[in-house]
């Protein structure tokens, strides 16, 4: 059959091509209709990774047809995707780490399809087998993937809410609750309020903290932060270096003591050793946004007893935590709508990322007819 997805062209471009999906998933294959694909910097990258994929990893659609081996779910069930595709049987998903498989997990299979992507040829691009972003491949109307990349929902949440759940909200909150451990009446920091970083407010706000102090230049976003839950703002200047002075108002509102965690989620590689500035002895300092530059870091920031950890996907177990969050967002505590603040059609997506880019979105998201 013929379909309509977002091909990246591997050199920074991307266009709106027709590919060719089979209708018959076989084994563990599943056929989705997508209905909503989150857009995020992840994709934004995309443009450049040197080949040519079907590009998008954040996902909701419905069942269309299942392969033969195929046991959890069946045609017309709604589903959210998720990049993050356990195998269940390697040493890391033993010990509970799912997030970092080490046989599925498409980011530590590097620049080769990891094991969690569908057969390459039941999508062809002008005849041609064609890679999915993350093994999914959302930017699509139609997405062959693994029974392990789809978690089914039964309660009633647009597609759109639906789609953003399996990257963005899921690596924030799971950064509070799985990774960080956030403890109720505690004093939590957050450095950047983009998609990620919103999602940690809220995170925190679940748990329970009890100051939310978030911090960024762009005083649109900070008030954005106070409807997710922000308790405190700070808006930091740009010749503020690795926000030392940020630093020192956190350390006033948490009465001289410092943070009991901060949460870094700007991607800037200066800023890879802020959290520690923020927080007390013994606490903990969670990087989210995936800094991978080499930086310098003075040491006495990690005076005294401080841990810093960089857990990937917010150590999320998707087929555990994204139930949990979609009951969190039933009982009105998970803010996804509002989270939702523009919506394209897929030969718009040109125009979301510059949206994405000039930061006026929490999340946009495409829909498909
Ligand atoms: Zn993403
Ligand atoms: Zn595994």
């Amino acid at each position: 059959m013929k379909a309509k997805a977002a091909i990246s062209n591997g050199e920074g471009g991307f266009s709106i091509e027709e590919i060719d999906i089979t209708d018959t998933p076989s084994e563990d294959e599943v056929l989705v209709k997508i209905h909503a694909a989150g857009i995020c910097h992840t994709d934004w990258d995309s443009l450049s990774w040197g080949k040519r994929i079907i590009m998008g990893h954040e996902g909701a659609g419905v069942v269309v047809k299942t392969g033969p081996l195929v046991k959890s779910i069946s045609e017309g069930d709604r589903v959210i995707l998720n990049w993050a595709i356990p195998c269940g049987v390697c040493f890391q998903c033993i010990e509970g780490n799912r997030n970092i498989c080490v046989n599925n997990s498409p980011v530590i299979a590097g620049n080769k399809p990891a094991n969690g992507h569908a057969r390459l040829e039941s999508s062809l691009h002008n005849g041609v087998p064609i890679e999915r972003s993350f093994s999914l491949g959302t930017m699509s109307e139609y997405a062959v993937v693994k029974e392990s990349a789809t978690i089914k929902y039964d309660i009633e949440i647009p597609f759109s809410s639906a789609a953003i759940v399996g990257c963005g909200v899921s690596t924030g909150v799971c950064s509070v609750f799985n990774a960080a451990k956030v403890q109720p009446g505690s004093s939590v920091v957050v450095i950047g309020t983009g998609g990620v970083g919103l999602n940690v407010i809220q995170g925190a706000r679940i748990a329970g903290a009890n100051k939310i102090i978030a911090i960024d230049i762009n005083p649109v976003r900070l008030e954005m932060a106070k409807e997710y839950g922000a308790t405190h703002t700070v808006l930091a200047s740009k010749d503020d270096k690795g926000l030392l002075n940020a630093a020192q108002v956190v350390f006033e509102i948490t009465g001289g003591k410092g943070a009991d965690y901060a949460f870094e989620c700007t991607a800037v590689p200066d800023l890879g050793a802020a959290p520690l500035a923020m927080i007390r002895n013994a606490g903990v300092a969670c990087q989210v946004s995936g800094i991978e530059q080499e930086i310098t870091i003075d040491m006495r920031l990690f005076e005294w007893d401080k841990l810093y950890i960089n857990p990937l996907y917010g150590k999320c177990n998707p087929q555990v935590d994204i139930p949990k969050l979609l009951s969190l967002y039933a009982k009105g505590d998970l803010y996804l709508d509002k989270m939702v603040t523009r919506k394209y059609k897929l030969n718009e997506l040109n125009k979301a990322f510059a949206d994405m880019h000039s930061g006026i979105n929490a999340k946009g998201v495409i829909v498909f007819d």
